[in-house]
């Protein structure tokens, strides 16, 4: 049977450390909405221009550009044994839009969808974000204040040059925590009522957690 994860959680929650890692053990596809979201502004491409300014501003992107990139890449053949979604969706009306998209997308196959949340205190999440770099090349994520990292600066995996993303500051943090109780916290109560959502502790090391996560998958 197809599996479709989603997972959810407040940013820097370690989403997309524990989705990287689950992704090259099960082969499931990871979706991060928001690294497509960086690569078409990188392209420049009409989504890209589009999501720019809201990106930089910690707010929602525009729910038809994202759900077209995300429609997009959950119809490309390597999708078809599975995915795990990370950062959409993002509000209620994503949920809705996504419940359509799989419908149309699983329409002759068998497919079971979980969520996982992510439980983790807000308390130590900013600083998670101000002193997180990551590789433009290969997608790993470092911390520059926990993390010890062989060569400062440079990717411990490909030796390519670590750079900030620009919405990794404290300023636009706050925003994205403010839009992320507003609009994404609803979604766990609305998961938690169709009986498909699942909670992970967390806190710990990635090697905890991702144990946990295993657990309850
Ligand atoms: P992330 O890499 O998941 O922290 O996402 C970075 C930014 O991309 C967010 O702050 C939003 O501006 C945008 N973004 C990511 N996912 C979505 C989504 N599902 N809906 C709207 N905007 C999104």
């Amino acid at each position: 049977m197809k599996k479709e994860l989603i997972f959810m959680g407040p940013p820097a929650s370690g989403k997309g450390t524990q989705t990287t890692k689950l992704a090259q053990e099960t082969g499931l596809v990871h979706v991060d909405t928001g690294s497509l979201l960086r690569a078409a502004m990188a392209e420049g491409t009409e989504a890209g221009k589009i999501a720019k300014g809201f990106v930089e501003n910690g707010q929602l992107v525009p729910v038809e550009v994202v759900a077209a990139i995300i429609e997009d890449r959950l119809k490309q053949p390597d999708c078809a044994k599975g995915f795990i979604l990370d950062g959409f969706p993002r509000s209620l009306e994503q949920a809705e839009i996504l419940d359509e998209m799989l419908e149309k997308i699983d329409k002759d196959i068998e497919a079971k969808t979980e969520v996982i949340y992510f439980d983790i205190p807000i308390d130590n999440l900013m600083e998670r974000i101000v002193y997180r770099r990551s590789c433009p090349a290969c997608g790993a994520i470092f911390n520059i204040k926990t993390m010890p990292i062989i060569k400062e600066g440079v990717c411990d995996y490909c030796q390519t040059e670590l750079v900030q993303r620009k919405d990794d500051t404290e300023e636009i943090a706050k925003k994205r925590f403010e839009t992320y109780f507003s609009q994404t916290a609803p979604l766990i109560d609305f998961y938690e009522k169709r009986g498909i959502l699942k909670r992970i502790d967390a806190v710990g090391s990635i090697d905890e957690i991702y144990q946990r996560l295993k657990d309850v998958i």
